[in-house]
């Protein structure tokens, strides 16, 4: 059993671990207790990244590439065993597991090479002689705040670019999955970075999240998890005006029209509803579907969600592993249980028993609802999605972008014109075209619009926007 320690200043501190890190595929299998660290700890570690921050600025492009490279290699060559711990403490199936550690491990790759693509602009000034450039600083200590539900990826999306813009780092990884982030961060301390760059603490956001958040010392927060903590952030950000990135929840719509190809169509909504267990902030949880089409899509639906094989996330076969916990598993059942009060028609939705005491539950499809309906507004975080019937596109649409998120947006259709109209109209950061809603590439930018995100983008090249500073300097030589 591991006791998951902080690590400050480069050394691995005991602190009283009490937080048991429990497999929700089997209750019994507890993989270790996590650090549940005082406001005090989380200061020291601020101090280390600060102390860190003006050796880490100064590293070449080469250092930067090296310790990213060598992160982003080890993962790679170790995706197994820590997609295994990933499955095992979160409860996605070992191959999303997997999945999931080896696109950690892309990350760190894509990084280290953007590590020696680092460029300014020379302009020309308006006035004679002159010569300005235009350059990217690091921004110095960044504070990172992630969910339980891509506990390696979500680290992963936001530490490889500070070190790679040069930042230093206090990473505050969630309660429920200590264990992805103790990994990734044991494979930092071996890096060759310097002591202080990389901090990991442990403990309740509630208590040691705003000492964070509210350190003058730290120069920016990015912030993945619920709207309501995000919302909290953002105002204490705002206050000190601190660069704040926050990436939170969706109602993502999935759109099938009547020209759809019906089996793409279903196996779409298939993986982007119910896979991962639908705990993804891009799920597809409103599925809009014209009524041409609305009776076969739904028949085929139901067969294929029922087929879907629940049960432990490490048992070979397993298409969908159990909930994370308790409290999100009855949250899920209350959802299906308001839907059907308001007079949504439920298939499947109940707690399931298996083998082995774990958060089991059956996917559900609610048919039958309206976009009033809170099913439709409040995201559920879990394997359940709700059929809107619509008369033809221009519904469609309309009823797509009827929501206060606006993270993801997709459309099975076999028109092109309906494509480009959707791709320009859909009011989403990412839109997707007979793909699931859920499911992204690692080198492009990641984010939404309106409820779903604030602040820059993540990911691919335009993490430089967070990352960095841009400074302006004139000459005359
Ligand atoms: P959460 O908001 O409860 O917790 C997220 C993190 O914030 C955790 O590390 C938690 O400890 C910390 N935290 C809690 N209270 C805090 C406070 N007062 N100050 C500072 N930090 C605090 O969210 P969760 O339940 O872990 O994650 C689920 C949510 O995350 C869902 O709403 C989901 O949509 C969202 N999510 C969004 C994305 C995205 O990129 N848009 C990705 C994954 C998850």
């Amino acid at each position: 059993m591991m006791d998951y320690k902080n690590y400050i200043g480069g050394t691995w501190v005991e602190t009283q671990a009490s937080q048991a890190n429990v497999n929700p595929s089997d209750v019994s299998d507890v993989l270790g207790h996590a650090a549940k660290s005082s406001a005090e700890l989380m200061e020291q570690a601020i101090d280390a990244a600060h102390q860190a921050a003006p050796q880490w600025a100064a590293s070449t492009p080469q250092q930067r590439f090296d310790v990213l490279d060598f992160v982003g290699s080890e993962i790679l060559a170790r995706k197994e065993e820590l997609g295994r711990l990933l499955s095992r403490e979160e409860g996605k199936t070992l191959p999303e597991g997997i999945g999931e550690a080896a696109r950690a491990g892309q990350i760190f790759k894509f990084f280290a090479g953007e590590a020696l693509r680092q460029a300014g602009d020379r302009l020309a000034s308006v006035r004679p002689g002159v010569e300005i450039d235009v350059t990217r600083s690091p921004v110095g200590v960044v504070g990172m705040i992630t969910p339980w539900n891509f506990p390696i990826a979500i680290p992963a999306w936001k530490v490889a670019p500070a070190l790679c813009y040069g930042n230093s780092v206090v990473l505050k990884p969630a309660e429920l999955v200590p264990g992805c982030a103790h990994a990734l961060v044991e494979i930092l301390s071996r890096s060759g970075l310097p002591d202080g760059v990389v901090n990991l603490v442990f403990g309740r956001g509630s208590e040691i999240g705003p000492v964070l958040v509210e350190s003058d010392k730290v120069k920016a927060i990015s912030f993945t998890g619920s709207v309501p903590t995000g919302r909290g952030i953002a105002a204490a950000c705002g206050q000190k005006l601190k660069k704040v990135q926050l990436e939170m929840g969706g109602k993502n719509p999935m759109v099938v029209v009547d020209d759809a190809d019906l089996n793409l169509a279903v196996d779409a909504c298939l993986n982007g509803a119910f896979f991962s267990t639908g705990q993804r902030c891009t799920a597809s949880s409103r599925l809009i579907v014209t009524e041409g089409i609305h009776d076969r899509f739904v028949n085929a639906l139901t067969d294929a969600m029922k087929a879907l094989k629940v049960g432990h996330a490490l048992e070979a076969g397993t298409q969908m592993g159990p909930v994370v916990d308790e409290r999100q598993l009855q949250q899920n059942l209350s959802y299906v249980e308001v839907a059907a009060k308001e007079s949504g028609r439920v298939i499947g939705g109940e707690r399931l028993n298996r083998e082995t005491e774990g958060f089991f539950m059956s996917p559900a499809l609610v048919t039958d609802t309206d976009n009033a309906m809170r099913i439709n507004r409040e995201e559920v975080f879990g394997p359940v999605a709700s059929v809107i019937r619509v008369k033809d596109y221009d519904e469609a649409l309309a009823v797509a972008n009827d929501t206060a998120f606006g993270l993801s947006a997709g459309i099975c259709t076999t028109s092109l014109k309906l494509a480009s109209h959707f791709k320009a109209n859909a009011e989403a950061g990412m839109v997707m075209v007979n793909l699931p809603t859920a499911g992204v590439d690692y080198h492009v930018p990641f984010g939404g619009t309106k409820g779903s995100s604030f602040g820059s983008r993540e990911q691919g090249r335009y993490a430089a926007e967070f990352y960095t500073t841009v400074k302006t300097a004139y000459t005359l030589p």
